[in-house]
């Protein structure tokens, strides 16, 4: 598998063209990158933004219904329509807004219904999460499911956000590892830059989940190429 890199905008840029230059510097410099990269915009900004061979596109949510009446939700048979192949759930950001770890794993089941791949977050409560979300996935989906540890005080936005410790890092790893498949994918999110990226990857995650620093295209593709760096 090669390395991989979520880019989560969050609510930005302020418009478009800023979203379609971010993605166009960022598919071109890394167009002969060993890696795969996942950007995430809004979903106004999705129908404009198109994949390429290494540069997918992502949503940063979806509901768990294919369609109805659902006001202001978007399913994911819509995102997959629209090019998407990744689907962030369960961000903390959302669970503050009251999103439970039930409803994540209906969100789960319904991106993984349309062939999406669900990019979950996981903070502290990792046992009670991912059991949760895992309770009625059918065994040979559960290695579709991309983990993310990403504990919300690691999150730079946060006051006083600071990433989580190589430490913290390896013992939430061995507790995800302990509810996974083997070949599960798992990453790492929480104030990763181009500096800091080297240590994470180091500790055995398959690639990360950047916020802010993928708002920069620069900084995102030094991030991205520091962290195959040998
Ligand atoms: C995030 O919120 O998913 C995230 C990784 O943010 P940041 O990189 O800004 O900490």
């Amino acid at each position: 598998m090669k390395p991989l890199f979520i880019a989560n905008w969050k609510m930005n840029p302020r418009n478009s063209k800023d979203a379609f230059d971010l993605a166009k510097a960022v598919a071109r410099e890394l167009e002969d990158v060993e890696v795969d990269v996942v950007l995430c915009p809004p979903f106004v900004y999705v129908p404009q933004l198109l994949p390429s061979p290494n540069v997918f596109i992502g949503a940063q949510d979806a509901f768990w219904k294919q369609e109805g009446a659902y006001t202001g939700e978007v399913s994911p048979h819509m995102l997959k329509n629209l090019g998407c192949s990744h689907v962030i759930l369960g961000h903390s950001e959302r669970r503050k807004l009251g999103e439970t770890s039930k409803m994540v794993a209906k969100k789960v089941q319904a991106v993984l219904d349309v062939s999406l791949i669900p990019v979950v977050c996981i903070g502290e409560s990792i046992e009670q999460d991912m059991n949760i979300i895992l309770k009625d996935i059918k065994k040979a989906d559960v290695s579709k499911i991309v983990f993310v540890y990403e504990p919300e005080g690691a999150i730079s936005t946060e006051p006083n956000g600071q990433q989580a410790s190589l430490e913290q890092l390896e013992r939430a790893l061995d507790r995800m590892r302990r509810l996974l498949p083997k070949v599960a994918p798992l990453l790492y999110g929480g104030s990763v830059n181009s500096k800091n990226i080297q240590g994470f990857m180091g500790k055995g995650v398959q690639g990360v989940l950047v916020g802010a620093a993928s708002l920069h295209a620069q900084e995102f593709i030094r991030l991205v190429k520091n962290a195959i760096l040998r």
